[in-house]
């Protein structure tokens, strides 16, 4: 469902990934993990359309996110295409970003009804079965300052995924919360993506939950894709000096 082939990402002259290679199968959760500054977020953020690759090719469902074919040349997509294809990829950020003058039920249908052209309806109801999924069915309501951090990352999951998305992007959606309120998001999290045949790509620096969500792992370091595989043999059969290192600061 996803395809990354040979994407580079510099900043100015900082080259932060390089040449990355990877490919998600529809329903597939990939967890990636690696140090600060490996380049985890900024694949992330390629992937939703935020930033751009300096060089190299993204597929979203058999179509090119970045580029378009004119001619049977590739050159830079435009905002259109991008915005379309926008619209079958899933967001989950560090902050929530919900709106803040909308209750929690307008927070959830705006997009389906904007974007998706659904009837209110049809969008409220496919709003509320996504609140009653992710346990905020009481909070229709309510306004996302009245909520918990917890709560307000579970609004903003329900609201990613009423737009039925090929693919979910998780970036570090526990990251900015009270540590008393992570295994709430990541219980949500686990619970969908044990139902739903959604693929996901999991940022996460929570490697129990990596262990126990992901059907893959894959380890960065320094730009590049070091190691990857199922979690039993990331976890329990490092190869590389790199990750080994790595893990040991989480045991
Ligand atoms: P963390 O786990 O700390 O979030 P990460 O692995 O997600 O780290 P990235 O956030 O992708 O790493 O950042 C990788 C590097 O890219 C960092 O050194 C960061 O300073 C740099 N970087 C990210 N975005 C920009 C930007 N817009 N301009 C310049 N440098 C950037």
């Amino acid at each position: 469902i996803v395809r990354f082939q040979k994407v580079s990402k510099s900043f100015d002259d900082q080259e932060i990934l390089r040449e990355i290679d990877l490919e998600i199968a529809p329903g597939e959760k990939v967890a990636v993990i690696g140090p600060s500054g490996s380049g985890k977020t900024t694949l992330a953020r390629i992937l939703m359309t935020l930033e751009e690759p300096t060089s190299g090719i993204v597929e979203v469902d058999g179509e090119l996110l970045w580029h378009k074919k004119v001619k049977g040349k590739l050159v830079w997509a435009d905002e259109k295409h991008l915005h379309r294809i926008r619209g079958s990829i899933g967001m989950v950020f560090q902050h929530f970003n919900l709106f803040p003058h909308m209750n929690i039920l307008r927070n959830v249908t705006e997009a389906p009804i904007h974007v998706l052209g659904l009837s209110r309806d049809e969008a409220v109801e496919r709003a509320i079965t996504m609140l009653e999924k992710v346990g905020l069915a009481d909070k229709l309501n309510a306004y996302p300052s009245q909520l918990s951090g917890g709560q307000k990352q579970r609004v903003a999951i329900a609201r990613a995924l009423v737009m039925r998305p090929k693919i979910m992007i998780f970036d570090e959606p526990t990251s900015a919360l009270d540590p008393e309120l992570v295994g709430e998001v990541l219980a949500v999290i686990k619970e969908i993506a044990a139902a739903g045949d959604t693929a996901m790509l999991l940022i996460t620096h929570e490697m129990d939950f990596a262990r126990d969500v992901a059907d893959r792992v894959v380890f960065t370091d320094g730009g590049r894709i070091v190691e990857q595989g199922p979690p039993k043999e990331i976890f329990g059969a490092p190869d590389s000096p790199r990750l080994k290192s790595f893990l040991t600061r989480f045991r």
